[in-house]
Formats: C-alpha cells, sequence, structure tokens
C-alpha cells in the first residue's frame, strides 16, 4: 500500500525528527518547492476571486480566545497557556478566526465593503495526543488555506457557490478526487446560536449553492454555531476525511460585536462565512502524495526538469539548457555524473521527475533536445526553445498530464 510517510521519506518531501517534536514534521525543500506552487496557486485564485490576504501571529492572548470562545469549547486541544506575568498569558491559536476578527475589527465597516473576504495560509496549533500523530495527515502544527467571508444573509447563497465553485477549481488543478459531499444540518431537540428564521434561510441558501451536485444531508451534524458543507476524499486506506469545507457562523460576529453600517445607515450584524479551498497544507500533501503515488503534477512538483548529457562531450550544452529552464521559471537540474545513462534514467524515474531531456552529441551539436515524459512516453528531438515551452505551457495550464 502507498504509504505518505514512505513515499515522503523517499522523495524528501518532509521530515520528523524527534527533536522536532512528534506531529512537527519540517518541510524539506523538495516538500517546500510543492507546497510554495500549491500556496502561490491558491493565493492567486483567491485574489482573482474578491480576496484579500493578511498575515497574523500564530499566538495570542488568552483573553482573545476566551472571547472568542475556543477556551470555553476546544481548551482540551489547546497548548497550555505561556504564562508572561500574573495578568498576561498567551496561547497557540487553535485556528484563524479570532485574529480574522479582529481584522474585521481593525477599522468601521460599511455595507458598501461587504462581502468582506479576509484569506490566509497561516499556522495554528492543536494538542493532539502523541499517540494518534503521523506523518503529515496528524500534526499539531496546522497550515491552513484558511478564509472568512464577512456578509449579509441575503449574501450567503451566492457566497458559497463561488466558494464551491473555487473548490472545483483548486480540486481539478491539484488532482483531487471527491468521494462525496455532505451538508450538515441542524437536529432536533440540541440547542444552537442563532434564531429559528436564520438557520431555516441558511439551510435553504446552501441547499440552493449546492444546485445539481451530489450530496447527503447529515441531520444533527451541524455545529452549534452554523450549517456546513464538507467535500470529503477518501485515502488509500480507505477512511473518508474532509478537506473542503464551507461553514456558516452566527455566534463568532456576535461574539465579536461585529457590526457594519447599512444601506439605510442603521448598525447590523453581518454572518461569518468559515471556508477552506483544500484545508491544510499538511493534510493535503499526505493526501496528494499518496493519491498521485509521489508524482506530482508538473506544475507542483518540486523538480520540474532534468537533464542529463549522455557523455562529458555534450554537458556543456546540458548545462546550458538547464540554465535557460531556470531562467524561464522552471525547476531544473543536470545530472552528468553518477552512472550511465541508463541508471540515471532510472534514478530520475524514482524520483518521480515529469520531464527529462536527454542530451547526447548530436542533440548538442543540432542545439535539440529529446524529451522523455514521465510515465515512459518519449518525444521526438525538437530544438531547446521548445521543449521549454511545451514544458513552461503544461505548468501554465495546471494540467495533470504532462503532455496535454
Ligand atoms: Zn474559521
Amino acid at each position: 500500500m502507498l504509504d505518505h510517510r514512505k513515499l515522503g521519506r523517499e522523495l524528501d518531501i518532509f521530515h520528523s525528527d524527534p527533536l522536532s517534536g512528534a506531529g512537527l514534521p519540517i518541510w524539506l525543500p523538495a516538500g517546500a518547492a510543492a507546497r510554495h506552487a500549491v500556496e502561490e496557486f491558491l493565493r492567486s485564485l483567491e485574489v482573482r476571486n474578491g480576496y484579500q490576504h493578511v498575515y497574523s501571529p500564530p499566538l495570542g492572548r488568552a483573553e482573545l480566545f476566551e472571547l472568542s470562545g475556543h477556551l470555553g469549547y476546544f481548551a482540551d486541544d489547546m497548548f497550555p497557556p505561556m504564562k508572561l506575568s500574573s495578568d498576561d498569558e498567551l496561547m497557540l491559536r487553535p485556528a484563524l478566526c479570532p485574529h480574522h476578527c479582529l481584522v474585521y475589527l481593525a477599522r468601521g465597516r460599511s455595507y458598501r465593503e461587504l462581502p468582506l473576504r479576509i484569506a490566509e495560509i497561516g499556522g495554528m496549533y492543536r494538542s493532539e495526543r502523541s499517540g494518534v500523530l503521523g506523518g503529515l495527515s496528524r500534526v499539531r502544527a496546522i497550515h491552513l488555506n484558511d478564509a472568512h467571508i464577512f456578509c449579509s444573509l441575503a449574501d450567503v447563497g451566492a457566497e458559497v457557490a463561488s466558494v464551491l465553485r473555487l473548490v472545483d477549481v483548486a480540486h481539478a488543478a491539484l488532482g483531487v478526487r471527491v468521494s462525496s459531499v455532505r451538508l450538515s444540518l441542524r437536529g432536533p431537540g440540541e440547542k444552537y446560536v442563532g434564531s429559528e428564521e436564520s438557520w431555516a434561510q441558511a439551510e435553504s441558501l446552501l441547499r440552493a449553492a449546492l444546485g445539481s451536485r451530489s450530496y447527503v444531508e447529515a441531520p444533527g451534524e451541524a455545529a452549534f454555531y452554523g450549517p456546513k458543507i464538507d467535500i470529503q476524499v477518501r485515502d488509500v486506506r480507505g477512511r473518508e476525511w474532509s478537506l473542503s469545507t464551507v461553514q456558516l457562523d452566527f455566534d463568532k460576529p456576535a461574539r465579536f460585536d461585529l457590526s457594519y453600517v447599512d444601506a439605510g445607515g442603521a448598525r447590523a450584524r453581518p454572518v461569518m462565512v468559515h471556508r477552506s479551498l483544500v484545508g491544510s497544507m499538511e493534510r493535503l500533501f499526505g493526501y496528494l502524495i499518496e493519491e498521485h503515488g509521489g508524482a506530482f503534477p508538473a506544475w507542483y512538483a518540486p523538480l520540474q526538469l532534468r537533464v542529463l548529457p549522455v557523455s562529458a562531450a555534450s554537458a556543456g550544452a546540458a548545462a546550458a539548457f538547464a540554465a535557460s529552464a531556470v531562467e524561464a521559471g522552471l525547476r531544473a537540474d543536470v545530472v552528468a555524473e553518477g552512472g550511465s545513462l541508463g541508471a540515471r534514467v532510472r534514478d530520475a524515474a524514482a524520483a518521480k521527475v515529469p520531464y527529462v531531456a536527454v542530451i547526447g552529441d548530436r542533440e548538442a551539436a543540432a542545439g535539440a533536445v529529446a524529451l522523455r515524459v514521465r510515465g515512459g512516453r518519449e518525444l521526438p528531438a525538437m530544438p531547446m526553445p521548445d521543449a521549454i515551452r511545451l514544458i513552461d505551457e503544461a505548468v501554465a495550464a495546471r494540467s495533470i498530464d504532462p503532455v496535454p
């Protein structure tokens, strides 16, 4: 069975070290390069869809988490406070929402600014028991692709529909396969924050946003503060878990006393929508490593192109070709030594590099290159600039197939 811990080690994606601590993986250069490409993609997708990004600190005063309700409901999952003095305690945050509420409160808000979409790929910390930790799927340091949308209840339908569209775009680019969609609703006899009418309206807006997608309704599975949609994937062990989520919240806007001036000049309370397109970077990559067997689509492959000179005579041409690929923005290297050409081709295949360029004397003399595509396909020799253009186009299109 494919295990992301084993593959992650073989491909130099991440490292777990007892000195760092359980559930606190270190992203190695290959993993960091892939994650960086994915984060850039997510930020650009969000910016092009009206999100504004912020940076907020991964820890805050205990009072912040009292106000947010996390200390009341979530203390068991939080690390103990760091006491600085008798009246000053800092805590590692278990979620980004409290800081994003402070972003909202940083100045007065008018209805003209809504929907206000605040996004961040930010760190948060959960005090998971050491027995349940493993690889990237259960960690204590989590970097969540998070955003909070502050809007009127009337805007919720359009906002949720837009989030679901972005989830589809992100899944298609990353090569994520959805196993099921779940709409979590109120159940009988439980306590919920928010009025009966708000819940009824929110639930019908979520249903409408789901449109023709197939989904299951889960009565009683909603959080006490609002209904939600979870988009689930299945890992190689057959376990299902939520990757993407859209969650309504009637509670935090009241706790933080969030308001805006409406069109009539009166104070109104926004609704808050928590959403993540692809979950945390840790869980996402744990899933992607297994889903692709380590062979990531070229656009986020740690190394996109490996150049192999056949002999010392073509080493100069190989180095120049790799340099022009790097210049064009690709992640490329040259392996001139380390065994026969066949052995170096096998090493590149084991490293799951999507494109391998072989340059012999004939290619060097002609300024040409023969590309071997991951999976075994060999393309006819082509001029070097054409090879870079071919790779560049597949990367720019975020194609799953190396030769679209
Ligand atoms: Zn949140």
